[in-house]
């Protein structure tokens, strides 16, 4: 497109962009509320079916708009009906997944924050694609619209009686025993919860996909900030965890953002010889050095942060290495997640058994250390970070999706 800089995604604006866009188009100042109430309340991306804006308004916008932000291309369900995953198209053909996991009265989506990857973990499939680039803020909001459209539209044709990816009559296992994601148990008890004791509507959101989200942060806290905001999309900000390797001065800025959003931080080794060899970014910010970031996290926000630990089997899930952990954590406001590592295609770790994991983990409790599994969901659909894309380059036999 010639005009690509007079593209506008009205999803990428802030409120205060919003704002100065339509009073630049010589509009009054509600209109910016009215049209942020179409995007996050109504869930209409098109302007042209804004139908509370005057005519000539919508049209301006629909001229100047990008067209869709993304694209499903293959949706994948997992065996059981609760996970489901898209794999989306950007405009300029990149590719990024989103994940949707489905527990008892909450729906969690697993969101991209960069199209690749350039941190380099040995174990993870999206690092072998490197990074492409950083999604915009509108890309990232763009993947929670996208399954709250789709859980609506399944709690319409669940009065209908039939259901969308899950199976009819299908038992909804209660789960919260392990749990899976961080620091977000709580229940949105605002949501309508249908006669499956779903709610209808993404209640929280962790950013754990494809990218290292706070190598993208100007876009991330837009992002952020759009989907918690009340007069945005309305999401608890307890609600939503960014997840980060460790990249120490962003840690810093993260403490200092008014949002009370959550931090899970991916350690995964208790030392710097172990954790260089899984996450290179230890090279430049040693574990020390993230342990003090942390530290000063912990002290600004009062906030517990999440350490995520993919255990991988023989590598980094001896009893040694928990005793170690237990000790480099002893006295942090924290909890530890144990992810059984979702194997990668050319990455030679493989995932531990589940006696080591469950001495492990208890050899962090008994030191103290409050610590659970993750569980494993979607590993039938590729379901780990940047596994689906990678298949998919690889195998053009998958079901495709049609339409948005
Ligand atoms: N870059 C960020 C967020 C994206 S990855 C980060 O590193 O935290 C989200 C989590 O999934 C991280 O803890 C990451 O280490 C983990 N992960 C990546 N590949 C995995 C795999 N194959 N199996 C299990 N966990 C994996």
């Amino acid at each position: 497109m010639s005009d690509t800089e007079k593209t506008i995604q009205l999803l990428d604006l802030s409120r205060a962009e919003m704002l100065e866009h339509v009073r630049a188009l010589g509009q009054p100042s509600y209109r910016a509320d009215q049209v942020r109430q179409w995007l996050y309340k109504q869930l209409v991306t098109d302007p042209a079916q804004m139908t509370s804006l005057p005519l000539a308004l919508r049209e301006q916008l629909a001229a100047e708009s990008g067209g869709a932000v993304l694209t499903p291309v293959v949706e994948t369900h997992s065996s059981d009906g609760q996970t489901t995953k898209v794999l989306f198209r950007l405009h300029d053909g990149q590719l990024i997944e989103t994940v949707l996991m489905r527990y008892h009265r909450r729906n969690t989506v697993c969101i991209s924050s960069q199209a690749g990857c350039a941190m380099g973990c040995t174990f993870c499939a999206t690092a072998l694609m490197g990074l492409q680039r950083n999604l915009t803020a509108g890309e990232i909001v763009a993947q929670v619209l996208y399954f709250q459209r789709w859980l609506q539209e399944e709690g319409e044709e669940e009065i209908g009686k039939t259901g969308k990816g899950g199976k009819e009559g299908e038992q909804i296992e209660d789960m919260d025993y392990l749990q899976d994601d961080v620091g977000v148990e709580e229940t949105d008890y605002r949501s309508p919860i249908t006669d499956h004791g779903q709610p209808q509507r993404v209640t929280n959101v962790v950013v754990m996909g494809m990218g290292e989200p706070l190598a993208n942060y100007g876009n991330l806290w837009k992002a952020l900030h759009n989907l918690v905001d009340a007069d945005g999309f309305g999401l608890g900000a307890r609600h939503v965890t960014v997840s980060t390797v460790g990249l120490v001065p962003a840690i810093d800025r993260f403490a200092e953002e008014p949002l009370q959003v959550n931090l899970a931080v991916s350690l995964h080794a208790p030392n710097d010889a172990l954790r260089a060899q899984l996450a290179p970014i230890n090279d430049h910010y040693p574990i020390a050095e993230v342990m003090d970031a942390c530290r000063r996290y912990i002290a600004r926000t009062n906030r517990r942060i999440s350490f995520e630990y993919a255990m991988m089997r023989g590598i980094n899930d001896s009893q040694a290495l928990a005793v170690e952990l237990a000790a480099l954590l002893r006295g942090l406001l924290c909890h530890v997640n144990l992810i059984p590592l979702n194997p990668v295609k050319g990455s030679p770790y493989q995932p531990s058994t589940r006696e080591d994991v469950d001495l492990f983990m208890e050899t962090l409790r008994a030191a103290g250390i409050s610590a659970t599994l993750r569980v494993r969901r979607g590993i039938d659909i590729d379901a780990g970070c940047g596994q689906l894309r990678a298949r998919v380059e690889s195998d053009s036999q998958l079901p495709q999706v049609t339409g948005t």
